[in-house]
């Protein structure tokens, strides 16, 4: 009879989500847990196998998806479907896997997928539930939830006092909440992270000890929780990719055009896997990169390259519409990171040691975007008007800073440190991987 650890995972199927979770997995199957990650069909054969070593070691699983009968915008018709899928299949998924020779003893789920948690103890599983927000931005959810902040138009231009935190000014909370009103789905979503908080076996967040020293202390004195990232491939394993993408990159070309580049000549600009900047901000990206007279790699996806200016072309630049970032990241030509501050993308910059400007677009990134101009003053953050227009001049200026000037310096100086505090995080000894560790080896214990 076989003994190996087994357990589910269930990321919410966007690329910044899966990618922590996926690393996750990795680790943990280094430390001989057998992962089966959980998805519906539909995502299933929208991934592309990366050259991962290791995750071809996770198996997958599918669910089938839902018939669409939700109604609302785009946000609420994808999480209803996806909710109804996974309801409805994952008890019958668990009881499958219990005929198995090792049944999985517990799941670890995506802290916007709350409800998992009550599907697995009905199945006699354990849960864990792992937040891939920073926990600064999980904390101003979390004050939300149980009703002890809140935000009104009034507190424009004042400072706002939270525990543990750095003072913030309205517009550096996430725009889900200073935009009162606008996004009231994904409001309701990250609200609901902390419906089962308390009752979660486990929760793990993908952030480290040193870089949310206060904060974390702070969550941890509401419930235990467990440090565990950054998530970043190379730092945790021999391995620059995550292992599966819901993207696929263009031909490495770009590698061996950064390989005729000198050493931080290049603007890497990638806002991610969801952004949509208008059309007229397109166009200030565009005038802005040529303006800085750098060289730069610029990643538009596909849906998004009707908005590029017409006839557009740069002899500095090049521009795909996806890449594998890590390896961009690690490239030595790549001097400065123009980012909309994606959690993961931010952490994978961290950890690569590379300076960024900060142009956050929405959701947490207006909150990480504060921490990395001001906290660990890894990068600056470009200004925008009331609208979070920027504009070129602010956009050429801003690369041109943390590039050229002695600014850049400090902050290329600052960059290596985190960096060095990333890696020491997830390697032996470290708060990450002790964590990890700790985690597996409970899970190992759990009985079902
Ligand atoms: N990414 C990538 N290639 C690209 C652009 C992005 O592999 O061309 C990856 C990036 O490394 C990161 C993820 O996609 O891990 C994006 O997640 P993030 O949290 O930064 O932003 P989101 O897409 O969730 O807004």
């Amino acid at each position: 009879m076989a003994t190996k650890t087994h357990i589910l995972a269930l990321p919410f199927p966007l690329q910044g989500h899966i990618n922590p979770m996926l690393q996750l997995c990795k680790t943990l199957i280094t430390k001989g847990i057998h992962v089966t990650l959980v998805t519906t069909v539909s995502i299933s054969l929208s991934l592309q196998m990366q050259a991962s070593t290791t995750s071809n070691l996770i198996d997958i699983d599918t669910i089938p998806d839902a018939t669409n009968t939700s109604e609302g915008d785009i946000y609420q018709v994808f999480i209803n479907n996806f909710k109804a899928a996974i309801t409805q299949g994952l008890p019958q998924l668990i009881e499958k896997h219990k005929q198995s020779s090792y049944p999985a003893k517990a799941i670890v789920y995506d802290s916007v997928l709350p409800w998992t948690l009550d599907i697995a103890h009905q199945l006699g599983l354990k849960g864990a539930v792992l937040f891939t927000q920073p926990c600064t931005v999980c904390s101003i959810f979390y004050h939300m939830q149980q009703g002890t902040f809140k935000v009104t138009t009034e507190d424009e231009g004042s400072d706002i006092t939270l525990p543990a935190m750095p003072l913030l000014r309205r517009r550096d909370l996430p725009s889900l909440i200073y935009d009162i009103g606008a996004y009231t789905t994904l409001l309701d979503l990250l609200l609901d992270q902390f419906s089962t908080f308390q009752e979660a076996d486990w929760r793990l967040f993908n952030t480290f000890d040193k870089l949310e020293d206060e904060i974390l202390k702070w969550m941890a004195s509401k419930c235990p929780i467990l440090t565990i990232g950054p998530t970043i491939p190379p730092l945790h394993m021999d391995d620059n990719e995550y292992g599966l993408s819901l993207f696929k990159p263009n031909a490495e070309d770009y590698m061996k055009w950064l390989d005729t580049k000198e050493n931080s000549s290049v603007v890497y600009i990638s806002f991610g896997s969801l952004v949509t900047p208008g059309e007229e901000q397109m166009e200030e990206i565009a005038r802005g990169l040529v303006e800085s007279n750098c060289f730069f790699l610029w990643v538009v996806r596909a849906e998004e390259e009707s908005k590029l200016p017409r006839d557009f072309v740069s002899e500095k630049g090049l521009i795909v519409n996806w890449c594998s970032q890590l390896l961009v990241l690690a490239h030595p030509a790549v001097g400065c990171f123009l980012t909309h501050c994606g959690w993961n993308s931010t952490l994978e910059a961290l950890s690569l040691g590379v300076p960024t400007v900060a142009m956050a677009q929405w959701t947490d990134q207006t909150t990480t975007a504060k921490l990395i101009a001001d906290v660990w003053q890894t990068g600056i953050r470009t200004k925008a008007d009331e609208n979070g227009f920027v504009t070129r001049e602010e956009i050429a200026g801003s690369i041109r800073e943390v590039m050229q000037e002695e600014r850049g310096n400090e902050i290329r100086k600052n960059a290596k440190r985190w960096k060095q505090l990333a890696k020491e995080a997830v390697s032996e000894g470290g708060s990450s991987h002790n964590n990890i560790t700790e985690f597996a080896i409970q899970l190992s214990s759990t009985t079902t």
